[in-house]
Order: structure tokens, then C-alpha cells, then sequence
């Protein structure tokens, strides 16, 4: 069932000169039923719900291609802000979760690119089962539509950063990128997109030759090594400098202000000293190009054993960089009473069954030394 499924074409990972093709070439149908079929995917509905299209061609739809929506397994919608969280359910049983966020200019989504994640973060609950597989460009795109269709909304903003490793899945996030932002797509500019990341150094390279001007955000944690690699193993890979010489490199590239995420552990980055030390280290690496530094109170996994420090010690914190001549805020907190953070949700009901949520061979191990270039996308 699942390899007959797999054999389809995915057609919500196609572009549109490629879904063209795929209607003339494939279906032997006129050019002007692309249209059609683009206008359906885009309202994210199934092939049966596509009235427009003949029976007959419903019908080759159904037996070449395949629409890789999620399912909605649960949703859970704030009382305090109306935040929404979906936890879905891929074809193959896998879960991923997304965020729809209100804000001023509209609706924001983030958004899981990998069902799991192989990256180790110790505050991190989607890493705690490693990564079991990549999700495809149209299994992203798939998370937005869903949300707009379910909500009744129109998405705006995207953020990647909810379950994996965006740079970790690099083509098909990429493709994923570029459908999104194409006219007959989504239409939605790079300007409206972040992509999150641990630090993988070679692929922010990468992404600053991709003519995307995308807003970086950098989850760095720590402001020296030591600390930095004992919370987040992929700093032994590649260190602050290397680090931030390509962000430097990257705004230089894109002209796109990079946003640096930093996570408030009591006890372990926390204090004042270490608010000098970050502004000192950024400071140093891009003198007066413009930077912005976000700051997250850590959410306590349980597994992690890492605590948040009081909201006074928070506000110390942020107002030291300030003085500092830093750009920080604290990040505001949506849907804090239906853990919206990325993983818990995953993490709970992976916990609850007992069992990994795959049919796959297990999870890849944990920690970047168990990292193989790309051989799952
Ligand atoms: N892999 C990407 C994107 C996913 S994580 C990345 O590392 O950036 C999204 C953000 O949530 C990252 O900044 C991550 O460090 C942060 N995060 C993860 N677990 C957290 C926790 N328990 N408390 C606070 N922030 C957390």
C-alpha cells in the first residue's frame, strides 16, 4: 500500500512548469487543466473534490499521482491567544507538528521539515528520537495548506522552525521554498520567510547563492565553545567562528539582517557576564551591520533537566545587551497553555505508545557525528 502510494507522482511537490508537463505529457490533457488542477491544490483539496476536471481525468489523477497532505491528528487551539497547533499525521504514519500565530499583519505558520531530528540539542524535545526521515517538498507545502483550508485563513509568514533541521533537508527545503514563492504557488515573498538553524556552516553558504533573500535565524545558545558545544553538538563540527563568519558572509551576500536566537538557561548562559560576552562576540563579527538578538526563556523538557531563570533575571539580561548597544527583545510567548513549542507534541505521543512512530527501520542516531550527506530525500 505504502510502496504503490510512493510510485505516484507527488504533485504537491511539483512546480508548476513541471505539473504542466507532467497534465500533457502524463494525462494527454490540454495545457489549460494545469490551471485547473494548480487552482484545486492551492485549496487544498483532494482529487474526488476537483468538480471542474472530467470524471476520466479524475480518474488518471487518482491512479498516477498522489496529494501528499497531512492529516490533522489533533488541534488544539489556544484559550489565551488563539494560537492553533496541528499535530499531523504523514501518509506513512509519521507525526509533524505546525503553528498557525496571529499577528498585526496577518497569520504566520511554522512549519516541521523533517520528522525528527538528528541534530542533538540538549533543551530539545524533537530530537530526543533522532531523525527517522526527511519530509518532502510537498509534505511542507502540504502543513500550510491543510492549516489555510482547516482555519479558514489566508498564511502570510513562514517560519521554519518547528520540528528538524531546515539545512539538514536542504533540496527539498529548497523546492519547498521556491513553490511557495512562485506566482502560480503560493506567491509568497522571501521577505515573509525565516528559516531557522542550528549551524550548518556549509549549507548557510549554500543559501546565500540561492538568490533567496530569506531572514536567517540562528539558534546560538551560547556565546563561547565550550558552552556552545556542550549544549548543542554541532558546534564540534563547527565552531563560533566558523559560524559567524558565514553569517556575516550571508547578510553581506543577501543584505537581509540576521536574527539570533538565544535560548535562557538558568545556571548555564544566563548570567550577566555571559550578556557581555554575547554582545562583545556579535559586536565583534559585524561591527555596524545590523543584527537582532531573541530572546526565548528555555521551555523545560522534561528529559533536559534545564530550568528557566526568573522573568527579573530575563529582563536583566535583555536590558545588558541593550546597554550594550545590542538589538534584543524577549520573545513573546503564544500558546503557552497548548505546548506550542516545537516537539512536545510529537514527543508526548511517541512517549505514550512506547514505540517509535514509523514503520521504517528506527531512528537515525542522535549527534552530528552520526551524520552521512543526504541519502533519504
Ligand atoms: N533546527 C532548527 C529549527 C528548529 S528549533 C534550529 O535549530 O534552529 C526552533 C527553535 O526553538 C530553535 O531556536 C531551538 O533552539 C529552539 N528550541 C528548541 N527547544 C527549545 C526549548 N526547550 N526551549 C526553548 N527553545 C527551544
Amino acid at each position: 500500500m505504502k510502496a504503490e502510494f510512493e510510485k505516484k507522482n507527488d504533485l504537491l511537490s511539483l512546480s508548476y512548469k513541471e505539473l504542466s508537463a507532467f497534465v500533457r505529457e502524463k494525462l494527454q490533457a490540454p495545457a489549460y487543466r494545469a490551471d485547473q488542477i494548480a487552482g484545486w491544490i492551492r485549496k487544498g483539496t483532494s482529487f474526488s473534490e476537483m468538480k471542474n476536471l472530467p470524471g476520466p481525468l479524475r480518474a488518471a489523477l487518482e491512479e498516477n499521482a498522489r496529494l501528499s497532505y497531512p492529516q490533522v491528528e489533533k488541534k488544539y487551539v489556544s484559550a489565551l491567544d488563539g494560537t492553533v497547533k496541528f499535530l499531523y499525521r504523514l501518509y506513512d504514519g509519521q507525526m509533524v507538528e505546525s503553528v498557525v500565530m496571529k499577528y498585526e499583519h496577518g497569520h504566520s505558520i511554522c512549519l516541521s521539515t523533517q520528522a525528527g531530528c538528528r541534530m542533538g540539542c540538549r533543551f530539545c524535545a524533537s530530537t530526543i528520537g533522532g531523525r527517522v526521515r526527511n519530509l518532502t517538498a510537498g509534505e511542507i507545502l502540504g502543513e500550510i495548506l491543510v492549516a489555510e483550508r482547516e482555519l479558514s485563513l489566508r498564511i502570510s509568514n513562514l517560519v521554519l522552525m518547528g520540528i528538524g533541521e531546515p539545512l539538514d533537508n536542504y533540496e527539498n527545503v529548497i523546492r519547498f521554498l521556491r513553490l511557495v514563492n512562485e506566482k502560480k504557488g503560493l506567491n509568497i515573498g522571501f521577505r515573509h520567510i525565516s528559516l531557522s538553524t542550528c549551524g550548518l556552516v556549509d549549507r548557510i553558504r549554500s543559501l546565500a547563492e540561492e538568490d533567496m533573500p530569506l531572514t536567517l535565524s540562528i539558534s546560538l545558545h551560547a556565546a563561547d565553545d565550550a558552552t556552545r558545544s556542550e549544549i548543542m553538538p554541532i558546534n564540534k563540527r563547527y565552531g563560533l567562528d566558523a559560524l559567524l563568519s558565514a553569517c556575516r558572509d550571508y547578510f553581506d551576500a543577501t543584505g537581509r539582517r540576521i536574527s539570533f536566537e538565544y535560548t535562557l538557561i538558568a545556571g548555564k548562559n544566563d548570567s550577566l557576564s555571559d550578556a557581555r560576552k554575547l554582545a562583545r562576540l556579535l559586536k565583534g563579527y559585524f561591527g555596524s551591520r545590523p543584527f537582532h538578538v531573541n530572546l526565548i526563556p528555555v521551555n523545560e523538557v522534561t528529559e533536559s533537566g534545564f530550568r528557566q531563570g526568573d522573568r527579573a533575571s530575563v529582563r536583566r539580561f535583555c536590558e545588558e545587551l541593550s546597554g550594550c548597544g545590542v538589538n534584543a527583545t524577549v520573545r513573546r510567548t503564544l500558546g503557552a497553555d497548548i505546548n506550542a513549542s516545537c516537539g512536545q507534541l510529537r514527543h508526548k505521543a511517541l512517549h505514550k505508545t512506547g514505540e517509535k512512530l514509523s514503520e521504517n527501520a528506527g531512528p537515525e542516531s542522535t549527534g552530528v557525528f552520526s551524520m552521512t550527506e543526504d541519502s533519504s530525500n
